[in-house]
């Protein structure tokens, strides 16, 4: 079955996606009732030129990973991604409950109504763009764990498992340092859905070689993004972990990423790396000597192919 990665402008094959950074940001519009000091990135103008300084340094997608209520705006994701030339690729689904005001919707939905929502944004359309003529579809499901899984919001899990089952496609799982993953890939086992759709987030803040091994060895990928925060010595734990990793010849289980929901990282918007940050990542690849067909699979090829899904259902 021919498999597209759903982006933000229609379907594509993975290889068009080129450079993609696997997990990052692009639009965060500010929530009513939220609580003050969460993340916003909502500069048109300051993120339309950035995303150009990402495309002429050689960029082609960005999986952005705000899900659905808390600050997610698939139309603005359409326009800049038209603007830039960058694919896009939005999500449905859920984050951790403080990026919510305190009666969102999503946490008062059963786990069939929020399966449905997931569905409805992936096969149809964004709950923002429904009544438009070129409605935004998501690509995949971006949920989020807390650090114990016993304390993370079970109906949505169980609705993200059934949505993927439903669609194919592919569920990128914020972890809180790489907490619990063990029992997250077996709450996914146990509800039928196989470690080839999942993605489990900012787990090189979890720098354990054995674990990173484990898990790549039963089939889901592992994503990294500590490339730009000091926080987490990334020359001491990110880049030896990276090395190690693709020693074993397990290069092709893992997702780089820059991240930056806060615009601080950004480079016009804050004094940050910025998105073409990103492509620095390919350039010290290369000087390390990594094989270069394994470079394009860190730098995209590994999450392009994973996001890619059937989409002979509910096509438009
Ligand atoms: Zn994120």
């Amino acid at each position: 079955m021919n498999r597209m990665v759903q982006t933000v402008l229609g379907p594509a094959a993975p290889a068009e996606l080129g450079i993609t950074d696997g997990h990052n940001h692009l639009w965060i519009a500010p929530v009513v009732g939220n609580s003050p000091g969460l993340p916003v990135l909502d500069d048109v103008d300051g993120i339309s030129r950035e995303l150009s300084l990402y495309r002429q340094a050689g960029g082609g997608a960005i999986v952005d990973c705000q899900p659905v209520g808390c600050g997610r705006d698939g139309r603005m994701l359409a326009q800049l991604s038209r603007a830039s030339q960058v694919h896009i690729v939005a999500c449905t689904g859920f984050h951790l409950r403080r990026y919510y005001p305190e009666a969102a919707e999503i946490w008062q939905l059963s786990s069939e109504a929020a399966a449905q929502l997931f569905i409805e944004e992936l096969g149809s359309t964004l709950r923002e763009t429904a009544a438009d003529p070129n409605p935004v579809r998501a690509g995949f499901i971006k949920i989020a764990a807390e650090e114990r899984f016993s304390n993370s919001p079970l109906p949505l899990f169980e609705a993200a498992a059934e949505a993927c089952r439903a669609t194919g496609c592919a569920v990128e799982i914020h972890t809180e340092r790489g907490a619990d993953v063990e029992a997250l890939l077996g709450f996914f086992s146990s509800q039928d859905v196989l470690p080839d759709r999942l993605i489990f987030c900012h787990v090189d803040k979890r720098p354990d070689y054995a674990f990173h091994q484990t898990i790549a060895q039963s089939g889901a990928m592992l994503e990294y993004d500590t490339f730009y925060r000091s926080k987490y010595q990334p020359e001491a734990h990110l880049w030896p972990l990276l090395e190690k990793m693709i020693a074993a010849g397990l290069g092709r289980q893992l997702v780089l990423a820059t991240d930056m929901a806060d615009w601080n990282m950004w480079q016009l918007l804050g004094e940050g790396p910025g998105l073409a940050g990103f492509i620095q990542i390919k350039t010290r690849l290369s000087k390390m000597g990594v094989e270069s067909s394994l470079i394009d699979d860190l730098v995209g090829g590994n999450i392009s192919r994973r996001l890619a899904m059937p989409l002979t259902w509910g096509n438009r």
